[in-house]
């Protein structure tokens, strides 16, 4: 019995048998998929990329004990390998090669939040603690800058509330975003109150909020399966960039569908500026904005569509975004209306 078959068919990670020469004589299947097709018969140096694989392989037959050591392959430069190798009988070694690609990609997203956050939190910060100072050190200062100074540090205060309300959200629905919700929500009815919270906001910048159900059954309720206050988030957040980033006294539309597979559609269609094709898959990216001074100064902290897109998978459900310069923007919400 062929001991690397048996074991290499055991595990999932590529399992490889060399000589003292670095030569591969044996390979499981999971090699081919890591390494590509032509690894029997070549050096490993030619496979992987690793510049101390002369003396991994000298402390290994001297130390006659595994060594481990970080790798990439030459086929794939974007992938991470963890290699161990080991002695296996007179004159060859076995090679295991973890692909720990996930993993880090996973700790590389955790690292770079930390630090968004902490910048993000840094600056109304910073801002708030060089107010506080300049107002006491200046026991003389005149009420009008006071007042100012005061209404900055409002907004920065503010500023790092959001942040940090928008954070929990996050967190919250990423923990359970596995169990999808089981009450019913009444989509219709959430929309018309979310439309009614915003609408104070939509008069003051001279927004129009139209509302149209195209569905065929207009008459019935359309009832989906899920958390109430999750869905409101959602349309709120999407309305609440509607109104930012559409041009002021335009006319933003909420529009209701029957969509394919027994689902239901909700577009939020404004027009603005628009939005670039390249942006467009990175929209729901955690901190990723197409204009960061312009999303700053309209109170935004780059995790709405985040939040969005985690509620919606959470719900079984898909975001859609169509826009290009200059042209109307629509976000499309797309969930399965319940069966029952
Ligand atoms: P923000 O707090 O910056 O609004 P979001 O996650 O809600 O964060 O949105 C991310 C980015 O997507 C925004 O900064 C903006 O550049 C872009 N965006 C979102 N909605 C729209 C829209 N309706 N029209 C144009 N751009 C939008």
């Amino acid at each position: 019995m062929d001991l690397i078959k048996t074991l290499g068919s055991l595990v999932d990670d590529a399992l490889l048998v060399i000589g003292h020469d670095l030569v591969i004589t044996n390979a499981n299947p999971a090699s081919i998929r890591l390494l590509g097709d032509k690894v029997i018969g070549t050096n490993l140096n030619d496979v992987i990329i690793y510049s101390g694989l002369a003396e991994e392989l000298a402390a290994c037959l001297d130390s006659q004990k595994p060594v481990e050591f970080t790798a990439t392959p030459t086929n794939n430069h974007y992938r991470h390998i963890r290699a161990r190798m080991m002695i296996w009988g007179e004159d060859t070694l076995i090679v295991l090669l973890l692909d720990m690609t996930l993993q880090h990609n996973l700790e590389k997203m955790r690292r770079d939040f930390v630090a968004n956050v902490s910048h993000e939190l840094r600056s109304p910060l910073t801002s708030l603690i060089g107010f506080v100072e300049t107002m006491q050190n200046s026991p003389d200062m005149e009420l009008g800058d006071r007042q100012r100074f005061l209404n900055i540090m409002d907004e920065e205060a503010k500023r790092m509330s959001r942040l940090i309300n928008d954070l929990m959200s996050l967190s919250k629905v990423e923990v359970d975003e596995h169990i999808v919700p089981e009450s019913k929500v009444f989509v219709k009815s959430l929309l018309m109150a979310t439309i009614n919270v915003l609408s104070n906001r939509a008069l003051k910048t001279g927004h129009d909020i139209r509302f149209h159900d195209h569905r065929e059954q207009k008459v019935t309720e359309p009832v989906i399966r899920g958390g109430n206050d999750e869905i409101m988030e959602v349309f709120q957040n999407l309305l609440d960039n509607a109104l930012k980033y559409s041009f002021p006294a335009s006319i933003i539309r909420v529009e209701m569908h029957d969509y394919a597979n027994g689902r239901l559609a909700i577009n939020i269609i404004n027009r603005g500026e628009g939005i670039t094709e390249k942006h467009i898959p990175r929209l729901t990216e955690r901190f990723y904005r197409v204009d960061k001074g312009r999303s700053r100064q309209m109170g935004g902290t780059g995790l709405g569509l985040a939040i969005v897109k985690h509620i919606i998978n959470k719900h079984r459900g898909e975001l859609k975004i169509t826009s290009a310069l200059n042209k109307e923007t629509v976000f499309s919400v797309i969930l399965p209306y319940a069966t029952d």
